[in-house]
């Protein structure tokens, strides 16, 4: 555990140091669980957004995007089900007066048990080789089984408790199981109450006659009461999509995990209308799309699980989460829900108007069913940092701090540098970038030694540099250094531009998905 908190840290302070992430508002103390993403910060979220907008839109003739205001008239949220139902059960420690979401106390004290399971069979592996069958220790080890037993007991309860609304069994879960308050250890609770995750806030000049209003807590109901707009001008045929990025807001009870949970984030949704009764070959689909998506990155494939839902949301009939491994463990990092009709009916009854579509394949006008997508910006934005961050130690037994960010997302995709600064070397280094920055974010530096502004480089980011040195002026090449291998090559100053074009343009990643 230490280990892991010193990883998150180190990652944190890291974000902090080379400009990607700073607290909100620091001069005043900072505003707690709001961040600015600094220059190479916005860099990388905006290159995040755009892989999957590319994905998703560009890549499928079926999906369209949308861009819908954050302002909704008031019963968008009462149709939705939020004004009633879009609660988290919080509860309070007496002692070190600290506030937990009850449902996350209990979730973490149950991955704590699972974390022992992984242990055991990673102890197992080494043991065994070659001739080891996790699937045979899982079902046999009388360590393992217990241990599972007691997962599958917790999840029970919690799936009853959350299910049923029972405030009162909420706690003698969290009591009998014997869980203390994380910072203290005290287990004198209060009792568990439902607390509403939205913001609101008021639109009008005088207080008479405002309006109350909510900030958006999700993109998706953007997208649902814009369905038939979209559908009629776009000529849309189901099954089709709708997608959309955009700042949500909520008032989450504990934001403590840096940008893992905010109070205002951004999402990154996809709303797909289909047949009723197909929704679960899409929701298949989807699962395994998005899934391939994340892994195309690079990060470690065993660094991501599916995690089917124990209890389902009031509009859903399947979800699963795509986990990842975070510094702080697996954690939520995409949710992909089969819906129903349940947003666009609760729309058509509240509005009073018609969301139906006519079907002349099939001569029918039905509700679509959805499956949506939603992934979170800034939680993909910690997953691929957090994994790119590695301390090495090279070949002389120096160390050397690392990012190594997917190319296609990182910031700065080459810095350019003159071996010295004089003999022509600047003027050529800098040509370099005047005739790369049309395609591609590249930037000059001539400070420090050569070894020195790589290292600079390597913590930054940025997946290639480029020296010119003595032999460029003469035979119009140059050597590049690749940020992970470490090794340099003497290429063309001419093929430059399809050298980066191919390691890090968005069509060659896009590619290969
Ligand atoms: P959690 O269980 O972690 O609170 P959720 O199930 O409420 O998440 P969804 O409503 O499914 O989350 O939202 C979709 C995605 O939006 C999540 O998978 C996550 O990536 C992102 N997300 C949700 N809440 C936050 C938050 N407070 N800060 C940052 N990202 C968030």
């Amino acid at each position: 555990m230490a280990k892991q908190e010193d990883t998150f840290k180190k990652v944190i302070s890291h974000a902090k140091e080379y400009g990607y992430i700073f607290g909100s508002s620091e001069i005043y103390d900072g505003l707690s669980a709001v961040y600015d993403y600094g220059q190479n910060g916005a860099e990388l979220k905006k290159n995040i957004r755009e892989y999957w907008w590319k994905s998703m839109v560009q890549m499928h003739q079926n999906i369209v995007g949308l861009d819908a205001s954050i302002f909704m008239h008031p019963t968008t949220w009462k149709a939705s089900g939020h004004v009633d139902a879009f609660n988290d059960p919080l509860i309070d420690n007496k002692d070190s007066k600290k506030r937990y979401r009850a449902d996350v106390l209990v979730e973490d004290f149950r991955e704590k048990i699972n974390q022992k399971i992984e242990k055991d069979i990673t102890k197992a592996k080494k043991r065994f080789g070659d001739d080891f069958n996790e699937e045979e220790f899982r079902s046999t080890n009388q360590n393992v089984l217990r241990r599972q037993a007691e997962i599958d007991k917790i999840t029970a309860e919690l799936t009853r408790v959350q299910e049923e609304n029972d405030l009162a069994g909420f706690k003698q879960l969290i009591e009998d199981l014997g869980i203390g308050c994380p910072e203290s250890g005290s287990k004198n609770w209060t009792e568990v109450r439902q607390f509403n995750l939205m913001f609101g806030t008021k639109l009008g000049a005088s207080a008479e006659t405002a309006t109350d209003l909510y900030l958006r807590p999700e993109t998706a109901q953007g997208i649902f009461v814009n369905f038939l707009n979209v559908q009629k001008t776009g000529r849309m045929k189901v099954p089709f999509g709708i997608a959309q990025t955009g700042k949500a807001f909520r008032n989450e009870i504990v934001a403590r995990q840096f940008i893992f949970r905010m109070r205002e984030f951004e999402q990154m949704e996809m709303q797909f209308f289909v047949r009723p009764g197909e929704e679960m070959k899409s929701y298949e689909y989807w699962k395994e799309t998005r899934l391939k998506w994340h892994l195309s990155l690079g990060l470690g494939n065993e660094n991501y699980r599916f995690h089917d839902h124990d209890k389902l949301a009031h509009y859903a009939n399947a979800a699963a989460d795509i986990e990842f491994n975070f510094p702080f463990g697996f954690k939520e990092l995409e949710g992909i829900h089969s819906r129903t009709d349940f947003d666009l009916k609760a729309h058509e009854e509240f509005s009073g108007k018609k969301l139906r579509y006519f079907d002349n394949e099939i001569n029918e006008s039905y509700t679509p069913y959805v499956v949506e997508t939603s992934v979170g910006l800034d939680r993909m934005f910690l997953a691929v940092f957090s994994k790119s961050l590695k301390e090495e130690t090279l070949e002389d037994e120096s160390t050397r701090v690392v990012l190594k960010l997917p190319a296609v997302l990182a910031p700065t995709k080459a810095a350019i540098f003159p071996l010295v600064k004089k003999d022509g070397l600047p003027e050529l280094a800098k040509e370099i970038v005047n005739d790369l920055k049309f395609d591609f974010n590249v930037l000059y530096d001539e400070k420090d030694a050569v070894g020195k502004r790589y290292r600079r480089q390597d913590a930054n980011g940025t997946p290639f540099c480029i020296t010119v040195d003595h032999e460029s002026l003469e035979t119009k090449t140059v050597t590049i250094r690749d940020r992970d291998t470490m090794e340099q090559q003497r290429v063309a100053i001419a093929d430059l531009k399809q050298i980066l074009d191919q390691k890090t343009s968005f069509k060659s990643w896009l590619a290969k998905l």
